[in-house]
């Protein structure tokens, strides 16, 4: 039997965390028609603050393919007043997670809706919509699956970790909690199943695209799946272009590097893109595990490198597919 192809008319569904992510999107969409976009987003960020359901990374997609993110930071709503997050902490209440007046509003709409017994997936198709977005942003799982961090100072829930203390531990390891319980949310095998290609953004691999392959099931289709799958490297240089991801790949056993990061991947993708600063390390790669290496530009600077990020990395995934990744070797 000829080996499954890849549907040409497919979408291209990126793998995604929180800002590294949505600027790779904000590429695809500058590249490919919208309705061609599918982004499966991590919610192991999640969390409930003042009774408030918060989808950090979601968010952080939704406002930047909308146009509405705050530059300075790559998250939140630009131009933000925090008179409502003031008043909270006057009170006594939970002030240490950063909400902005305008992204309450958001918070207000989605726990709302959630406690009216709608799924996340749902929800956050109608914020998406309702933010003038023409791609499908589906959380990774309607469930409640939460990351944990393990540290020194115990085991912290990951906002605890990330915001609260300024991601300043030691990660030991990680969990994932109620993986187990947790089924990919409506749409998103389907999506992997029928992409044309498929990207894993450049993402923090153990805190954004970690807790999205710890679903049941979504790893195995991204292992199943015709299209090809492509990964971009959130380290350059050697080091992370922001946030943790070398510290945590130093403190969880692994190379501080573009291949240390590839080696993470190697059983998922067919390519794997790097930065011209890391050039050198493209050989190693493709020897040691056996993935296509592309090489380009990968720090996003503006609209255009973005673009061509996209483009690039999905040309260099659609190629493997006509070399033959679904030959079984024999191209
Ligand atoms: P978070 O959940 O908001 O931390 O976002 P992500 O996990 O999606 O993105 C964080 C990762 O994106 C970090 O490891 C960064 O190194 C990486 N990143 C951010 N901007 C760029 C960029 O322009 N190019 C590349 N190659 N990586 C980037």
């Amino acid at each position: 039997m000829p080996p499954a192809r890849p549907e040409p008319g497919g979408p291209i569904v990126v793998i995604a965390g929180g800002v590294g992510a949505a600027r790779f999107l904000e590429g695809a969409l500058a590249a490919f028609p919208p309705a061609d976009v599918v982004a499966v987003v991590n919610v192991g960020d999640d969390l409930e603050i003042a009774g408030l359901h918060i989808s950090p990374d979601i968010d952080t997609v939704t406002y930047t393919l909308a146009g509405l993110v705050n530059p300075a930071t790559g998250w939140g709503v630009r131009g933000d007043r925090f008179t409502a997050l003031d008043r909270l902490r006057a009170l006594g209440g939970s002030g240490w997670f950063n909400l902005g007046d305008t992204d309450l509003g958001t918070h207000l709409y989605r726990s709302e809706r959630l406690r009216a017994g709608a799924p996340l997936s749902a929800v956050t198709a109608e914020i998406a919509a309702a933010s003038g977005l023409g791609c499908a942003i589906l959380p990774a799982t309607d469930g409640r699956l939460r990351t944990i961090v393990e540290t020194d100072a115990g085991e912290l829930p990951f906002q605890e970790y990330f915001v609260r203390r300024r991601a300043a531990d030691i990660v030991r390891g990680l969990r994932f909690e109620g993986a187990e319980s947790a089924a990919p949310a409506p749409g998103v095998t389907e999506a992997i199943g029928r992409a044309r290609a498929i990207v894993i953004a450049p993402s923090n691999p153990f805190l954004s695209i970690g807790p999205v392959l710890a679903v049941p099931g979504l790893r195995d289709c991204l292992l199943t799946t015709p299209a090809p799958v492509a990964a971009v490297s959130p380290i350059v240089g050697g080091a992370a272009v922001k946030g943790p991801a070398a510290a945590n790949l130093r403190s969880l056993g692994h190379d501080v590097s573009a291949l240390g990061v590839a080696r993470l991947y190697a059983d998922l993708i067919d390519v794997f893109v790097i930065d011209e600063q890391d050039a050198a390390l493209a050989a190693a790669v493709e020897a040691e595990t056996g993935v296509r290496c592309l090489v380009t530009q990968t720090l996003m600077h503006g609209p255009a490198e973005k673009r061509a990020l996209a483009e690039r990395t999905v040309a260099a995934a659609l190629a493997a597919t006509s070399r033959g990744k679904n030959d079984d070797g024999d191209a």
